[in-house]
């Protein structure tokens, strides 16, 4: 007899004690990722390592040569802020199956010239990017990412504060005692952008008795016996602000993590980690780790820059076909875009219908739209292809559940499903739910990341 009643299942209770184990491994897997891939840049160098290490070859160095072949695996590099990873299918005329997903988190930037002396302290102004909630950036350790460039064009890489034995930086608050105007205040405006300043120095030891700004004087000698740059070369140059320190594993049962850019590194590495565990594929698969999602996906790093199109029209160009193959390709294509969505969080109900909203623990989660108020400025996926999908999942045993972002008259937020919609191929979103998005550390189930690496594969495979 058919089953009338609908309820999502619990990953946990579903799962046996041998793929539990597999639930572990992956969210350990992940958390190393995690670690080396803290910014959009370095999650670049991560994703293409671990292709290299499967196989994957530069697709620079193949357009030089001149040929492909179908089962070959391809690494595209686009700016170093963006990749494409691909295994070529048999036709790509029948179109792909692509899994899209961001590597860039909400954090905090160097402005072009950002550092000064006030106070007996040497600071570093920021530009906030993507959402915050600017008070969650005070008080917590930090640690500085990035690249400078010198005066001579050489690039150095920038890494200070993940190490056990490195320093950490640091924003202050006021005080509790001080704060009674700050009180009043709302949360968006009790810290603005403009306060988050960045602690880098305080000592003036064997300055200049000359010198006005002898801790500023003493953080330029600093960089410049570590790095050899000089203040000018700030503005020449890309530095972000994250949370220092490693990802953690949460609860007494150690069935979560805590980290930083969770949102969207659990996707970009489901989907990484599918990827390279998929052989000779009849379909060419593909997966694409973008950058600028949470600036509205603009510039060449971005989805919205044609680096993707442009290697599909290279291997085209190498196989001798004609420039409709790159449409009908394009549009013959199934899109998994991976993004985070809200789970349900007890503390904060009021936000969510409760009915409709992803629990933590109950699978990957599907959105047919991410929009609010009337789906405004969403992908709405056609049922025809939930259709697909549901049969893919179900018989794959991947745990699944719906989602939404908010209540109808709520939130809302932006995925980049759209963008790869208007080729004609069909998208939808599809990713772990997560709680606290865009905080300095969010927190998610190693269940829903497992799930969502899980649906990830059987897609590509489909
Ligand atoms: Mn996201
Ligand atoms: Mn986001």
């Amino acid at each position: 007899m058919d089953i009338l009643r609908f309820e999502s299942k619990n990953v946990w209770k579903e799962l046996s004690n041998e793929e539990l184990e597999q639930v572990y491994d992956y969210g350990q897997r992940y958390m190393d990722f995690l670690d080396n891939a803290k910014t959009e840049r370095l999650a670049t160098d991560e994703i293409i390592r671990l292709a290299e290490e499967k196989g994957f070859m530069n697709f620079d160095d193949v357009v030089k040569n001149g040929n492909v072949k179908t089962g070959d695996k391809y690494y595209l590099n686009n700016h170093n802020k963006s990749v494409v990873l691909m295994i070529l299918g048999e036709d790509l005329e029948e179109g792909m199956n692509i899994v899209g997903a961001h590597v860039d988190a909400p954090r905090l930037d160097l402005k072009a010239l950002p550092l000064y002396e006030e106070g007996n302290m040497a600071l570093l102004k920021t530009h906030y990017y993507g959402g915050v909630k600017k008070y969650q950036w005070t008080c917590i350790p930090l640690a500085i990412h990035g690249v400078i460039f010198t005066k001579d064009g050489k690039k150095v890489n920038i890494s200070i504060g993940e190490d056990d034995n490195d320093p950490v930086l640091y924003i202050n608050d006021l005080l509790i005692h001080l704060s009674a105007d700050q009180m009043k205040k709302t949360l968006a405006e009790g810290v603005t952008g403009e306060q988050l300043n960045v602690v880098i120095g305080s000592s003036a030891a064997n300055s200049d008795s000359e010198d006005k700004e002898p801790v500023k004087s003493n953080i330029l000698k600093l960089l410049n016996e570590k790095y050899g740059i000089v203040e000018e070369d700030f503005q020449v140059a890309e530095l972000e602000i994250v949370p220092a320190g490693k990802s953690r594993h949460v609860g007494l049962d150690r069935s979560m993590i805590a980290a930083h850019g969770h949102d969207d590194r659990v996707c970009s590495f489901a989907g990484v980690d599918a990827i390279l565990n998929i052989e000779n594929p009849s379909k060419t698969v593909v997966g694409l780790f973008v950058d600028k999602e949470e600036i509205g996906s603009v510039g060449n790093t971005s989805m919205d820059g044609l680096f993707f199109e442009n290697m599909i029209a290279e291997i085209l160009h190498m196989q001798n076909k004609t420039p409709i193959v790159l449409r009908r390709s394009l549009a013959n294509s199934k899109v998994l875009s991976g993004d985070v969505n809200v789970g349900f969080d007890p503390s904060f109900p009021e936000v969510l219908d409760s009915m409709n909203a992803a629990k933590i623990g109950h699978g990957v989660s599907i959105s047919k739209y991410t929009g609010s108020r009337g789906k405004g400025g969403c992908n709405d996926a056609n049922a025809e292809f939930i259709a697909d999908l549901r049969n893919i999942f179900n018989s794959n045993d991947v745990i699944w559940q719906t989602g939404e972002l908010g209540k109808v008259d709520q939130g809302g937020g932006g995925t980049i499903a759209y963008i790869l919609a208007k080729y004609g191929a069909q998208v939808i979103d599809c990713g772990t739910p997560m709680l606290s998005m865009h905080a300095p550390m969010e927190l998610l189930s190693k269940a829903d990341a497992y799930m969502t690496m899980k649906a990830y594969k059987a897609f590509l495979q489909s």
